[in-house]
């Protein structure tokens, strides 16, 4: 009976002996699916993260033209220009903004913390430039930061952005897609055959010139009719930035824009055919330029700066 006790003590030992490795094994191998579980719970999360953050970004960029379409819009129905269109971009921008926080808050549970630093005209007059720090977050330990400068073209997408200018210095407002100045425009030009300018037509919708080589436009018709037709905007150092157009102001200090204005009447010398020129009443501000003929319907008035600017 002895022996056999002895025995069977002897095989109980060298079972548990051999199931140690087994169990130790087992522990290692849950331990290391638990990670792994954990680990892929923090990689959705973390994508999850990230996704909502560049959805809310890429919004950032519609609120942005949305909001200067409307200030923009504003502006010519009401006639009245601001008194600092930066501010006021900065602000409603920043209500949008935190209307779609909430939006976000509320559908996916992500906290979003968006604050616009900054708005100003890029070099780029065809952008704006907008400075914002954001964090977004699902819990502590989930967390996206950033300090971001981003670059909004104003001129593609859905939301136009209107020129405020002609109706600001003129008092006409736009009828039919098109800005006829009657008189409006030949009574605040102040030297000598302004009358050139009754009737004159404009555009207020802001559109990109697509002739980037502007020397062009003078030589190929078709360039410059097509320019002209569309009443397309250029880049321009003494043309306003849409900021500035904004607040009425007769110069600005940023990259800007410039477009030309169509007059109607036929002389050898005539205010100069630009926008930021007609509309700067301040002294010296408006000055003539010869007749160039574009067509059997058309003619400008270009000082030399301007002319060799378009190659005409
Ligand atoms: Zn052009
Ligand atoms: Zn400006």
């Amino acid at each position: 009976m002895k022996k056999l006790d002895n025995n069977g003590y002897i095989t109980s030992i060298l079972l548990l002996l051999m199931l140690i490795p087994v169990i130790l094994l087992l522990i290692i191998t849950i331990e290391q699916d638990n990670h792994y579980v954990n680990n892929t719970a923090e990689n959705i999360q973390n994508n999850k993260l990230t996704s909502i953050t560049s959805d809310f970004e890429n919004e950032m960029e519609i609120f942005t033209k949305e909001t200067l379409h409307n200030m923009t819009k504003e502006v010519i129905i009401n006639n009245k220009a601001y008194d600092n269109s930066t501010q006021v971009f900065k602000t409603r921008l920043q209500n949008t903004i935190n209307q779609n926080q909430e939006k976000y808050y509320n559908n996916s549970g992500c906290i979003i913390n968006c604050t616009i630093n900054n708005v100003k005209a890029a070099n780029n007059p065809f952008q704006i430039e907008i400075s914002y720090f954001l964090t977004t977050t699902f819990n502590s330990k989930n967390k996206i930061e950033k300090n971001n400068k981003i670059y909004i073209n104003l001129t593609d997408g859905d939301y136009e952005i209107y020129d405020p200018l002609p109706t600001l210095q003129t008092g006409v407002k736009p009828t039919n897609n098109i800005i006829n100045y009657t008189d409006e425009l030949s009574k605040i030009i102040q030297i000598e055959n302004s009358t050139v300018y009754t009737n004159a037509i404009d555009g207020y919708v802001i559109k990109k010139c697509p002739y980037d080589e502007y020397t062009k436009h003078g030589h190929n018709h078709t360039i410059i009719t097509n320019c002209i037709d569309n009443h397309y905007y250029h880049e321009s150092h003494d043309g306003l930035c849409i900021l500035c157009r904004l607040e009425n102001k007769s110069t600005c200090p940023h990259m800007g824009l410039e477009t030309f204005i169509i007059p109607t009447g036929e002389i050898e010398k005539a205010p100069v055919s630009i926008d930021h020129v007609l509309f700067n009443t301040t002294e010296n501000g408006q000055y003539a330029g010869d007749k160039i003929i574009l067509n059997n319907t058309t003619v400008i008035y270009l000082d030399n700066g301007h002319k060799s600017k378009y190659g005409l």
